[in-house]
């Protein structure tokens, strides 16, 4: 990263993008003095030689030009970080990778390249990895360079720089956006807002305020922005009246939207509109990678980014069928004498696993595990479509409390979820790993959490 030669730039936070921050500045020619309470992480940083001293101790912070901050690290909720707060107080800026990205983009790190990368960002409570990973399936398919980093992918700053026509698709969560200093994405997107994470931001308002940063003054050249909750609304509201309609691209599941530039999904069909006219319809209900409503609203914002890139409509439904989707979220894992196995172990919250419990027909649902404000007791209200549910986690007992009107069986154990919901399991019906919680109880990520479902449902037909 330009901007930092000879000085010292304080690493808060030793993971994969602290580690990348500190090479980044290195390279720079800055010095890296880092950081991190775990004394593993630490070791790596001394074993890549970076000076690692304690920025807790007094005058820690003499002398540094900045600190960047890891994502993974609560700054003020709910207890305020002693080292941010000394950094505050000796004046130094604080910062992350994303802001050091941007920075250093508008200082013309890549003009030796000749070539001026289209940055897209994108943001929401959910959806955004798949979202990222569609517009970058879709750029591929139509010849463009592009790269996924941030939140997904690689770190933003072990970014190549890409070729002339290239994208630079950024995934960012709202602790990303809430610390970085420049945030100048050429296209910023904002697929939707449900409570997650308040812990971390104080309350609702503090999550929509680190989410909005995308879109403060100055702006993105073009928003596309979710406006099925209050908050989309608003924001696309406030952003078409200050900048006029061009500027942004609403974006639905369900709703039909009036006026200006809208990409909308109902009753299976996607629709582009300009001014009341309809420019482009796509048919989205034989596309396998995207089941289910959520995924129609992922669907309309990566259409929305890439013919803003000035892709053709059609080329951008061919690229759609051929979308793979992820793993983890609504992931067909198997079918065995008619009943479907679907992963989606990333719905770790109430309105992820609300919208999966209304995509598969008839449902036995898995779900539990280490609770999450408005987690699996928000889920519970959306029980049309389920006819029984398994519960696990070390919780287990408590959370069946909130089925308690509904056919229910403690499990505890995936294992032993999967062996009963597989023998309950009716031709037709499908059995969904969706659990509205953390998975840290058990297991020490969603990811393992998933393939431990994968394995179980492997099980049932070896
Ligand atoms: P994020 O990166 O924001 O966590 P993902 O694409 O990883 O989003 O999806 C997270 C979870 O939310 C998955 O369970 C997925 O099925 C569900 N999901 C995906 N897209 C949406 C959406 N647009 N609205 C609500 N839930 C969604």
């Amino acid at each position: 990263v330009r901007g930092f030669d000879g000085a010292n730039v304080a690493v808060l936070g030793l993971g994969r993008s602290g580690l990348s921050a500190a090479r980044a500045l290195r390279a720079g020619g800055a010095e890296a003095i880092c950081w991190d309470d775990n004394q593993a992480a630490r070791d790596r940083a001394v074993g890549e030689g970076f000076i690692v001293t304690d920025l807790s101790k007094n005058d820690a912070f003499q002398g540094v030009a900045r600190l960047i901050v890891s994502p993974g690290i609560p700054h003020l909720y709910p207890e305020p970080n002693r080292i941010i707060a000394a950094a505050q107080a000796a004046g130094v800026p604080v910062d992350n990778d994303i802001g050091l990205f941007f920075a250093s983009l508008g200082l013309g790190e890549w003009d030796q390249f000749d070539v001026t990368p289209k940055v897209v960002a994108v943001t929401g409570s959910n959806g955004k990895s798949t979202t990222s990973a569609l517009i970058h399936h879709i750029l591929c398919e139509a010849g463009r360079e592009a790269q996924l980093a941030g939140n997904i992918g690689r770190g933003v700053l072990d970014i190549d720089p890409p070729g002339e026509g290239g994208v630079i698709v950024l995934e960012l969560s709202s602790y990303q956006t809430e610390l970085a200093r420049s945030l100048t994405p050429d296209i910023a997107v904002f697929t939707n807002l449900t409570p997650d994470h308040l812990d971390r931001h104080g309350g609702i308002g503090g999550y929509f305020a680190a989410k909005r940063r995308l879109f403060a003054e100055g702006g993105p050249d073009r928003a596309i922005i979710g406006v099925d909750e209050i908050e989309g609304r608003f924001l696309a509201g406030q952003m078409m009246e200050s900048s006029g309609d061009e500027r942004v691209i609403r974006i639905s599941a369900g709703q039909k939207l009036n006026g200006g530039w809208t990409v909308t999904a109902r009753k299976g069909f996607l629709a582009e509109t300009r001014k009341g006219r309809q420019i482009a319809s796509i048919d989205l209900r034989e596309i396998s990678g995207l089941p289910g409503s959520h995924n129609h609203q992922n669907a309309c914002a990566a259409y929305a980014v890439t013919r803003s890139l000035g892709l053709a409509p059609r080329l951008i439904e061919d690229a759609l069928h051929s979308f793979a989707g992820l793993p983890h979220r609504s992931q067909l894992v198997a079918e065995i004498d008619g009943v479907k196995y679907v992963n989606d172990s990333k719905a770790t919250n109430a309105d992820s696993a609300a919208k999966a419990l209304a995509a598969f027909g008839k449902i036995r649902w898995i779900c539990g595990g280490l609770e999450k404000e408005g987690g699996i007791g928000g889920a519970a209200q959306h029980l049309d479509n389920v006819v029984k549910s398994y519960v696990i986690g070390r919780e287990a007992a408590t959370f069946a409390l909130l089925l308690k009107d509904h056919p229910h069986s403690i499990c505890t154990t995936m294992a032993e979820a999967v062996k009963q919901a597989a023998a309950d399991a009716q031709p037709g019906e499908t059995v969904l790993l969706a659990p509205a919680a953390a998975s840290f109880d058990q297991y020490n990520s969603f990811e393992t959490r998933g393939d431990d479902f994968i394995q179980q449902v492997q099980r049932l037909s070896a």
